[in-house]
C-alpha cells in the first residue's frame, strides 16, 4: 500500500491549493518541489526589510468571487492598484492605454477626440481579421501606440517578431476611454501583507513537504502514492517524446540602492527596442514602503533552456499544436492530474490557477 494518497509535484499555487483541499478532505499528501522553497513563482524574499518578488511582480487580481473568498482566508491584502508606466527614451506614458496615454501622444482631451484619433489611426488596418499580434495591435490602436508602446516591449519579451506572435497575448492589455490608470479590470486587487509566502505556509500545513526534490530522480513515484498531481513541464513529464515545447525565461538582476525612492512607481516598462531589459520593478512600492533604501529588479527576457526557470509558455500555433499531442498522452495517464501554467501550457494568472485547482479538488473530493 502506498504511504500517501497524493504525491503533489510542485509547491506553487496549483499544487498548494490542491494539497490544501486534499488534506482538508482527510487525505495524506506528500508535496515535493525541486526548488529550495515553496510558493512557486510567487515566492518572496526579504531584503533590508523590503519584500522582494523573486520571480517578477505578482499583483493579485480577480473577478472570481469564490477565489477571492478563498485566498483572503490565508492573508490580508493591501489596497495596491497596479498602474505600471511605460518609458520610451525619456518619455513616460500611462498604462493601460487610456486618456492619459492618448493625451500625451496626441494632445487629445476628450474621449470623443481620442476615439476619432484612434479611428483615424486604425482605419487602414481594420478590414481583415488579425492573424498575428502586429495586425491585432494595428487594428486596435494604430501605428503610433504600436511603435512606441507595444512593438519593442513585445519583441524583447517574446524574442519573436510581433508578426509571428499570436494576437491573444495582448488580450491582457485593455484599451480605455477614461483617465483610469488601473491596469486591471477586476473587482478585487491587492498584495498580501508581508508577501505570498505566508499563504503557502498555511496552505501546506498538514502536508509532508520535501524541498530540493526532483520528481524525475524518484525511481518509482507510483509506488509512493495512489495519485499524482503534476504541475511541472508537460513535455518533460513525457521525456520530450514529441520534441520540446518552447518557454520564455527571465534573468532577474536585483540590486539594493542607497536611495529612498528610485523610480516613483512599482513597475516601469521599457518599451523601446534598444534597452535590453523589459521592465524595472521597485519592490517597496507594492507595500507603500518607507524604508531608507530601495531594492530594484531589472528583467532581461531570454529563450528558455535546461537549467533555467520556464516562466512563460509561448502559445503560438506551433507550440499549441505540440501541446495538444502531449495533452492526449496526459489524458491516457491513469491517476495523474496535470495542472497549472507548465502542465497545461497556459499563460494563466494566479487567480485562474487557483480556480482551476479548486475545480479539480471539487471534482475529486465531491465538494
Ligand atoms: N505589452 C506591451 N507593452 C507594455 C506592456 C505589455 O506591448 O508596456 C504586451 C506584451 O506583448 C506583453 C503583454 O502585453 O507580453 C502582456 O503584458 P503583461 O504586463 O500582462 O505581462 P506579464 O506581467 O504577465 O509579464
Amino acid at each position: 500500500m502506498p504511504a500517501y494518497d497524493f504525491l503533489v509535484v510542485g509547491a506553487g499555487f496549483y499544487g498548494a491549493v490542491f494539497a490544501y483541499h486534499a488534506t482538508s478532505a482527510g487525505k495524506k499528501c506528500l508535496v515535493i518541489d525541486k526548488r529550495k522553497h515553496i510558493g512557486g513563482n510567487a515566492f518572496c524574499e526579504t531584503r533590508s526589510s523590503i519584500t522582494v518578488h523573486k520571480y517578477g511582480p505578482h499583483v493579485f487580481h480577480t473577478n472570481i468571487e469564490k477565489v477571492w473568498k478563498f485566498i483572503t482566508r490565508f492573508a490580508e491584502f493591501n489596497n495596491f492598484i497596479n498602474s505600471p508606466l511605460a518609458r520610451n527614451g525619456n518619455e513616460i506614458y500611462n498604462l493601460p492605454f487610456n486618456m492619459n496615454t492618448y493625451n500625451k501622444l496626441w494632445g487629445v482631451i476628450t474621449p470623443e477626440e481620442a476615439k476619432e484619433k484612434i479611428a483615424e489611426q486604425t482605419r487602414p488596418y481594420r478590414a481583415k481579421t488579425p492573424s498575428n499580434l502586429e495586425e491585432k495591435a494595428l487594428s486596435l490602436v494604430g501605428p503610433d501606440i504600436y511603435e512606441k508602446l507595444i512593438k519593442g516591449y513585445t519583441e524583447k519579451q517574446w524574442g519573436r517578431r510581433c508578426a509571428e506572435l499570436p494576437p491573444s497575448i495582448i488580450n491582457r492589455l485593455p484599451l480605455r476611454f477614461n483617465y483610469d490608470n488601473n491596469y486591471f479590470n477586476d473587482v478585487h486587487q491587492g498584495i498580501p501583507a508581508g508577501g505570498y509566502n505566508g499563504i503557502f505556509e498555511k496552505l501546506l500545513k498538514g502536508c509532508e513537504l520535501q524541498l530540493s526534490a526532483d520528481y524525475f530522480s524518484i525511481k518509482n513515484p507510483e509506488s509512493l502514492a495512489d495519485s499524482i498531481v503534476y504541475t511541472g513541464m508537460i513535455d518533460e513529464y513525457f521525456d520530450y517524446r514529441y520534441g520540446a515545447l518552447e518557454y520564455r525565461t527571465v534573468t532577474f538582476v536585483t540590486e539594493e540602492i542607497d536611495a529612498e525612492n528610485f523610480q516613483g512607481n512599482a513597475v516601469v516598462n521599457y518599451t523601446d527596442a534598444e534597452t535590453p531589459y523589459t521592465r524595472i520593478v521597485e519592490h517597496k512600492h507594492f507595500a507603500f514602503g518607507k524604508q531608507p533604501t530601495t531594492v530594484i529588479t531589472r528583467e532581461y527576457p531570454a529563450e528558455w533552456e535546461a537549467g533555467k526557470e520556464p516562466l512563460y509558455p509561448v502559445n503560438d500555433a506551433k507550440n499549441n499544436g505540440l501541446y495538444k499531442r502531449y495533452r492526449q498522452l496526459a489524458e491516457r495517464e491513469k491517476n495523474v492530474i496535470f495542472g497549472g501554467r507548465l502542465a497545461e501550457y497556459r499563460y494563466y494568472n494566479m487567480d485562474e490557477v487557483i480556480d482551476s485547482a479548486m475545480q479539480a479538488a471539487e471534482k475529486v473530493f465531491s465538494l
